[in-house]
């Protein structure tokens, strides 16, 4: 017991250093002017980050949702580029998505990247510690292609099931879907589902379209109340299927997706 508390306090004693060295470092390399919140926030963390980036980025992993509306935000000022349509590919070298599950980025393809000092998620100039003002007056980071707030937004936007517990506190606990109480093993769902803005709303205007990733279109349901959706979503694929299919198997020679033909196939259906 004595032993194990000994190591407790040796274990105490190093990080008290750590941290002691980690100000002082953080201090020497901090500008005149930094964002007051990241600082205090960096200061009061169990283990203080010891240089400015590093601040900055645990201040964003500590607000993903701030990053959320901050990325789509500074989306909305770049806007689409002219002639950019959501499209896949998959090849590294266009730098086009594999799949329509990761959220549409103009400003990563390879044919509208707008180089270095510029952000590959929003499209807007990258300053000083990835931040996204230039409170230096120091121009465009040349060395950088990412906004720290930016990165956790893409990491959010991919993978929202990581930031569940914000989520669940959000919604006071209550499955969206149901209004009961939330589960242990309740699931982060796109309240449209990501086939479904693919497939039907792929025209909607860069950045609206990223709202589909956001905070806007995620909720948190129970478990159950996910698998009804789904599989009400899965019956509507197919159904849509076999309707595209039996429009265009119908022999008389008009065109596919041709009212008149959809009439004709939705009373054969019926
Ligand atoms: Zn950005």
């Amino acid at each position: 017991m004595r032993g194990a508390e000994t190591r407790m306090s040796d274990w105490q004693q190093k990080k008290a250093e750590r941290n002691r060295a980690a100000t002082l470092r953080l201090q020497r390399a901090l500008p005149a002017i930094f964002p007051p919140a990241v600082l205090r926030r960096a200061l009061g963390r169990p283990f203080i980050p010891p240089t400015p980036r590093l601040a900055i980025d645990s201040y964003w992993r500590a607000h993903p949702l701030r990053a959320d509306r901050l990325a789509r935000a500074h989306a909305a000022k770049s806007g689409a580029p002219a002639g950019w349509t959501w499209r896949l590919g998959g090849d590294r070298k266009s730098g086009l998505a594999a799949s329509f599950r990761t959220p549409p980025a103009p400003y990563r393809e390879r044919a509208f990247a707008r180089g270095a000092g510029f952000c590959c998620v929003c499209g807007q100039p990258v300053y000083r510690f990835g931040w996204h003002a230039d409170l230096w007056n120091a121009g465009a980071n040349r060395n950088a292609t990412w906004h720290c707030a930016c990165v956790i937004a893409w990491q959010f936007w991919n993978a929202p099931s990581g930031e569940a517990p914000l989520l669940r506190s959000l919604q006071a606990r209550r499955c969206a879907q149901s209004g009961g109480r939330l589960w242990r093993n309740a699931e982060i769902d796109h309240h449209v589902p990501l086939f479904r803005v693919w497939n039907e709303r792929r025209d909607t205007l860069w950045p609206a379209l990223l709202d589909y990733w956001g905070l806007p279109n995620l909720q948190v349901i129970n478990r159950d109340a996910h698998a009804a959706k789904c599989a009400d979503e899965a019956r509507d694929r197919s159904a849509a299927r076999a309707l595209a299919s039996e429009i265009n198997t119908l022999s008389f020679p008009a065109k596919a997706g041709n009212p008149v033909n959809v009439a004709h196939a939705m009373k054969r259906r019926a």
